[in-house]
């Protein structure tokens, strides 16, 4: 039998919810809701010198005004080093972790002799020098052995796939700068919370191989995955803080929650509460994805 629905809300703490980041929490929000099952929230809160103090209970505070609570206490990421320890070791007796002691310079200088310059969106694909050791330097990151291709499933876009070889290249799991990588945390945390369902925004697609890829190396279930449509900022990119998106607004909640349904495809009236706007919701985004391309009862499972 499949195991009973978990699904999960993951912001970092970099600033408040805004119209963007609302969009997401909605959509997790009401798919747990539609399969009768747990809302977590989970704050990511590891990438310390991108957090803003006090942001990961504004957010709760956030939520919890817009009606969206989770159905247990929220997990924070910045307590859960040990269990990040305890992967990174696993990765490495089965020899799929090892140290790098290549620099930024370092990696850049083998990729442009080997006429390979720089990669879009400025993202390196680790040419695999400390593979074979670390030629004498000190380690810097710990990288994971990453290769092949990998075909998945998302439940809007359907079939999806990523040759890591290629486009990816090892990947960091522990930072220089001693911080763990946003894929082995949220790796190790989405198996530690029985997180079934993934439903996040379209920008965090491109991570799924990879994370798909770390969870077959830790022998950990591959969740099913839903990517939201993004809201676009005026200058058509997708909005962020950059680009000019303002905290929410929460002297009106279900005029945040109209927005953000409306990115999601739901067009709904005015309702007297926030609750029973919710409610509407609910309904409303079980027809939405019945409309989605048909996939295998067991999902990526
Ligand atoms: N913490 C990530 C972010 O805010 C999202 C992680 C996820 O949903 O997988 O971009």
């Amino acid at each position: 039998m499949a195991p009973a629905y978990r699904g999960r809300f993951a912001p970092s703490p970099t600033g408040l919810l805004h119209a963007g980041s609302l969009v997401a929490a909605l959509a997790s929000w009401l798919d747990a809701r539609v399969h009768g099952g747990c809302w977590l929230v989970r704050i990511e809160d590891i990438d310390t010198p991108r957090c803003v103090a006090g942001a990961g209970e504004a957010i709760l505070g956030q939520l919890a005004a817009c009606g969206l609570t989770p159905d247990e206490p929220p997990w924070w990421q910045h307590t859960r080093g040990d269990a990040y320890g305890r992967a990174l070791q696993q990765l490495r007796a089965a020899g799929r972790a090892y140290d790098c002691g290549c620099t930024r310079s370092d990696i850049d200088a083998v990729l442009a002799a080997a006429g390979r310059g720089h990669q879009r969106f400025g993202e390196r694909v680790y040419p695999g020098t400390c593979r074979s050791g670390l030629h004498g330097r000190p380690p810097r990151a710990v990288r994971l052995r990453l290769e092949g291709r990998v075909e998945w499933l998302d439940r809007r876009l359907g079939a999806q796939h990523q040759d890591l070889t290629a486009d990816v290249g090892d990947i960091v799991l522990k930072r220089a700068d001693g911080l763990w990588a946003y894929q082995l945390a949220v790796v190790v945390d989405d198996a530690a919370q029985g997180i079934t369902d993934v439903v996040r925004g379209e920008d965090l697609a491109d991570n799924t191989a990879r994370q798909i890829a770390l969870q077959r190396a830790l022998g950990v279930p591959t969740p099913r995955y839903l990517h939201t449509p993004l809201v676009l900022a005026a200058d058509g990119h997708k909005l962020s803080k950059q680009n000019g998106a303002v905290p929410l607004d929460l002297r009106e909640p279900q005029e945040a929650l109209a927005q953000a349904g409306r990115a999601l495809g739901l067009h709904l009236p005015p309702a007297a509460t926030g609750a029973e706007w919710l409610a509407a919701a609910v309904t409303a985004w079980a027809g939405i994805i019945a409309g989605f391309p048909p996939a295998p009862l067991e999902g990526t499972r």
